[in-house]
Parts: structure tokens; C-alpha cells; sequence
């Protein structure tokens, strides 16, 4: 009966490996994917809510499959991220976007494009040489460069983070916090990172026009961050009313879809090019 069990049990083992090395291995498929120049970028416009002219847009990545089908970040990010493959993957969308975008946008300095950036990435003072060279080449200033930190797990090393994001200021890029109010991103980031701008997130953009509490946050984040002198920037904005709102609590930039979803680069780049060049 041992004997049988054991077998069983070696068998079992076998039976469970099996699959699995038929499976494709998640991973490597988003390597060969970013190898193949399938990750690429989407443009959301980002419009100032005073005059309604164009500022400029956040950088969203979509995995293109060759059959044309899109899939959304939040089904590869986390594994991007977890596997390493989020410095590469960063790196690579900054400079189709250099390569895409470049001309453009350096010819009309006063728009901005804004990255997201792993906070991981903050943790290693190389990705300061990275920014420094990719932008070197491309028409785009760092002036009008945005790193946008999005934050999934707690920043381990706050000094370190703090340092790195300094480095990154002083080639002239600004730093955003993004999400801020969910999540880790909370006011101590406000309060200790010294970023430029603040994101507010969808959640409350979409609790402002019916729950008392939200206005109350979001009009304190407004006024810490002017105290501050940062930039407050509203995202998830989907209609008029809250367009109104954000505009009344003295937020002066939003992005959402009563603007604009994420362009592909064609689409966003007609907007782009419909502004007089400087
Ligand atoms: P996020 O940075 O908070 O980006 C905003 C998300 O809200 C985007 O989802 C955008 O498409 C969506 N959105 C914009 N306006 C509206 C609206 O009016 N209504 C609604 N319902 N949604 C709106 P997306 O593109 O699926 O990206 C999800 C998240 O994936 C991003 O959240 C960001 O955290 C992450 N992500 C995207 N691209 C990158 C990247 O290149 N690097 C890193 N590290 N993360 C990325
Ligand atoms: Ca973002
Ligand atoms: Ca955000
Ligand atoms: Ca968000």
C-alpha cells in the first residue's frame, strides 16, 4: 500500500508540473511583448479647466495585441511591477513617446506630458541618468516632463525616495503624486516627498457633487497643496457639474472622459498640432 501511495504520489507530482511548463509563462510573455514593441503608448488629454485649452496629457499604456484587440494596464502592470519588467517597460514607453510625440510637443513647450512611475523606480538612483538621456535626444524639454509616482505598496525608504525625486527635480521635471486620499498616498507623501503637483483621484471626484465629507477633503487637498505651491490636477472628471465644482474649488486642471479617454497617438497628436507652434 506504501508502495501504491508513493507512485500515486509521484504521479500526482508529475500530473501537477505538467500544465505548467505547457502553460506560457506570463512573464515572459510581457518580455516578448515589450520586445516586440506591442506596449505602447495612449494619450489622455489633460485640459485646464479656466480657459479650456489644452495642457497636455498623461502618458497610458495599452498592450496592442497583433490580432488589434487592447488590454487595459491593470491586468499587466502588477505583473510588470512585481517581475521587474516595469524599469524596461518605462523606459521604452518614454522614448516611443520621444519618437511619436517629440516633435510636437517641443515645438509647443507650454504642454506637458506626464509618465507613471512605479514607485519602485524611485528606489534606484539610475532611472535619474535614464530620464537625463532619454529626453537628451528628443525635442521634448524636461521642463515639460511629469513623473507621476503611483504608489501600489508603502515607500520603503523615504530618504532614499525623497533624494532620488530631488535628483529628478533638478534636471527641471516635476513630480506628481498620484491618487492621492486612496491608498498609501496619503498626506504624509504630501507633507514629505516635496512633489510639485497633487492627483486627485476619480473616487472623489465622483463623491464631491453628493457627499459632504469628500468636498471637505478634497477642498482641504486643494488647500494644503496651494499652500504648498503645488499644482492640484483632477482625474475620472465625466460631466459638467463636476467640472463646475473642481472649478469653484479653485482646481485649475483635469483630465476625464467629458474631455477626452486616452487617445491613441494619431488622435492625440491632430490636438496637439491644431495649437499654434511658440
Ligand atoms: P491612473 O494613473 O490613475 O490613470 C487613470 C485611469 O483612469 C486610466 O485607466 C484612465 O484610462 C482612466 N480614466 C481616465 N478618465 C476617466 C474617466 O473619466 N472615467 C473613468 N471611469 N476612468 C477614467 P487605465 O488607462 O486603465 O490605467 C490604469 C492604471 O494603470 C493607471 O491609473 C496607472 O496607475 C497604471 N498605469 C497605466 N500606464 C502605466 C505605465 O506606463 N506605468 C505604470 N507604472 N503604471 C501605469
Ligand atoms: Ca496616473
Ligand atoms: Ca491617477
Ligand atoms: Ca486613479
Amino acid at each position: 500500500i506504501y508502495v501504491a501511495m508513493a507512485i500515486a504520489v509521484v504521479l500526482g507530482a508529475f500530473w501537477l508540473l505538467l500544465p505548467r511548463r505547457r502553460e506560457n509563462d506570463p512573464v515572459s510573455d510581457l518580455k516578448r511583448a515589450l520586445a516586440a514593441g506591442e506596449l505602447v503608448p495612449y494619450y489622455q488629454p489633460i485640459v485646464d479647466i479656466r480657459s479650456g485649452q489644452l495642457r497636455g496629457a498623461e502618458v497610458l499604456v495599452r498592450w496592442r495585441k497583433p490580432d488589434g484587440s487592447l488590454v487595459f494596464p491593470g491586468s499587466f502592470i502588477p505583473l510588470a511591477e512585481s517581475s521587474g519588467l516595469i524599469r524596461d517597460m518605462t523606459r521604452d514607453l518614454m522614448r516611443r513617446v520621444c519618437a511619436e510625440a517629440g516633435a510636437s510637443l517641443g515645438l509647443r513647450p507650454g504642454l506637458k506630458i506626464s509618465f507613471n512611475f512605479a514607485g519602485k523606480l524611485f528606489s534606484d538612483e539610475t532611472i535619474v541618468k535614464d530620464v537625463r538621456n532619454i529626453f537628451a535626444n528628443s525635442p521634448i524639454k524636461l521642463s515639460q516632463v511629469v513623473l507621476e509616482v503611483t504608489e501600489r505598496d508603502p515607500i520603503e525608504n523615504f530618504t532614499e525616495t525623497r533624494q532620488i525625486i530631488a535628483a529628478l527635480q533638478g534636471l527641471g521635471v516635476r513630480i506628481a503624486i498620484d491618487d492621492v486620499g486612496t491608498g498609501h498616498s496619503g498626506l504624509s507623501y504630501m507633507l514629505k516627498l516635496g512633489v510639485d503637483i497633487i492627483k486627485i483621484d476619480k473616487m472623489f471626484v465622483d463623491a464631491i457633487g453628493t457627499d459632504r465629507n469628500s468636498m471637505t477633503i478634497v477642498e482641504t487637498l486643494v488647500d494644503l497643496a496651494h499652500n504648498m505651491r503645488m499644482d492640484v490636477v483632477a482625474e475620472g472628471v465625466e460631466n459638467f457639474e463636476q467640472v463646475t465644482l473642481l472649478r469653484e474649488l479653485g482646481i485649475r486642471s483635469a483630465q476625464g472622459y467629458v474631455f477626452a479617454p486616452p487617445l491613441p497617438g494619431s488622435a492625440f497628436l491632430q490636438l496637439v498640432e491644431a495649437i499654434e507652434p511658440l
